[in-house]
């Protein structure tokens, strides 16, 4: 039912911005299925002998305007319709963020934290077997997402240089990768720093200031915790974090610095060189500067700026009423769902997408993607100054979309990304021209 409703909110969102901006009929019917789907079946042997079972999955969901590119994620709710669903906004995210590259998405139905680090490396490995020639640098170029990192890139990038080689820029097959293999500067951190710098933008369109803004970060894993770190720098007060295990409201703000080198120094969670984390929940013996919450009750706090960065459908119908930010922050893939869509839109709650709001990843992915292939290595500041500069591009675009057409930042952003992949559909003749596409497009010399 989590899996379905996924899929459903990108049809529901697809449908209308499509029927208002009047896209080409035939857009809504391609983009609401994907290109191909790659199921694998993953026979791993673990430590004791035996063998388990795991399902793997790649979708590909456009390639109109470049290689297909998305995170895969380890997760035990993963399924099809939820990787459908995620590999459609790669598409988007990637258009929106005008970057040449295509959507897709990959999972593995697994708890990796039951996992030891050689049964963790088995199942990575072969996963990256049994996908074969579906990936490659030129063809669909897999990166992190939930529960995977730099060193499961690592493993994956091993693995496809043995079975193909290491020449033809093999390592740009993935990436994400650590910097000794191939990563680039900045990667790490991108997706969390993007966050901010489209926050900044926007508040600063919205003539705000951000100083003393309160935030409240839903999830502390690569995304939350770089988000936190880099908004307390900027100078927001974050009051509020939480993880898989619950979280912590600090009145007077956290101390975001502290915290997360008390996650970073191992406990709980520190089961494998994967996963060296203990959650936030374990990291207060003095707990008199702050209260321990739920991650319902977190969505629902009294703050200025709320931020999703867990995981999908998160703020249903069940809780967007609830909702007392003034602004949301999109930074998990998915976390709000179209009936909840609606609600904050009635509450007139700006919603900053996360197609928009979490590109800063998929971008320095490209980066690393660009570097690998030139072989070259551009120092942590280049990236960082590329990066800035792409993403206040892509807000500017989307709020100039949004007062064009009076709409959400939302349906800013997909008429957005729908128009560019119309654009290449129709260059490439996988649809073909309606009179309106082609008035006053005809060949000039
Ligand atoms: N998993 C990230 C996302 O959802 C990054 C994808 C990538 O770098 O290809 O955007």
């Amino acid at each position: 039912m989590k899996s379905l409703n996924t899929l459903h909110n990108f049809i529901a969102t697809l449908q209308k911005v499509a029927g208002q901006m009047n896209a080409h009929r035939d857009i809504v019917k391609y983009l609401s299925v994907p290109q191909r789907v790659v199921e694998v079946e993953l026979p791993v042997e673990k430590d004791d002998g035996t063998i388990e079972i795991f399902h793997g999955y790649r979708v590909q969901h456009n390639n109109a305007r470049g290689p297909y590119k998305g995170g895969v994620r380890f997760h035990p709710n993963v399924d099809l319709n939820e990787i459908k669903a995620l590999a459609a906004w790669m598409s988007l995210k990637t258009a929106v963020m005008d970057i040449p590259y295509g959507g897709a998405k990959g999972g593995v139905t697994v708890d990796p934290y039951s996992l030891t680090d050689r049964e963790l490396q088995r199942l990575s490995r072969l996963f990256v077997e049994r996908l074969g020639s579906t990936i490659g640098p030129t063809v669909d170029i897999p990166a992190p997402d939930v529960n995977t990192n730099s060193q499961i890139m690592a493993w994956f990038a091993d693995e496809y240089m043995r079975l193909n080689g290491g020449d033809g820029h093999a390592e740009a097959a993935f990436t994400g990768k650590p910097l000794t293999l191939g990563g680039s500067q900045g990667r790490e951190e991108a997706t969390g720093r993007g966050g901010v710098i489209v926050l900044l933008e926007y508040l600063k369109a919205k003539g705000k200031d951000p100083k003393d803004m309160t935030v409240a970060v839903q999830g502390f894993g690569n995304v939350g915790s770089y988000f936190a770190k880099f908004a307390d720098e900027a100078g927001f007060k974050v009051v509020a974090v939480s993880d898989s295990e619950g979280g912590l409201f600090y009145k007077d703000g956290c101390n975001v610095q502290a915290m997360i080198q008390s996650v970073t120094a191992g406990g709980k969670l520190e089961k494998n060189i994967c996963y060296p984390k203990k959650s936030v929940t374990d990291v207060e013996d003095d707990m008199s500067s702050c209260e321990p919450i739920s991650n319902k009750e977190l969505l629902e706090l009294e703050v200025d700026i709320l931020v999703p960065a867990a995981v999908e459908n998160q703020i249903t119908e069940d809780n967007a009423n609830n909702i007392k930010a003034s602004i949301i922050l999109e930074m998990a893939n998915g976390p709000t769902t179209a009936e909840a869509d609606n609600i904050l839109q009635e509450k007139n709650i700006a919603v900053i997408p996360d197609i928009l709001a979490n590109a800063g990843g998929v971008t320095v992915s490209y980066y690393e993607w660009t570097q690998n292939l030139q072989n070259l290595y551009w120092s942590e500041e280049e990236v960082n100054t590329k990066l800035e500069r792409k993403m206040r591009i892509a807000v500017q675009e989307v709020l100039q979309q949004q007062e064009e057409n009076l709409c959400t930042m939302r349906e800013a952003a997909y008429r957005l990304a729908i128009g560019r992949l119309q654009d290449a559909m129709l260059l490439r003749g996988w649809i073909h021209p309606r009179k309106e596409d082609v008035s006053g497009k005809v060949n000039g010399h």
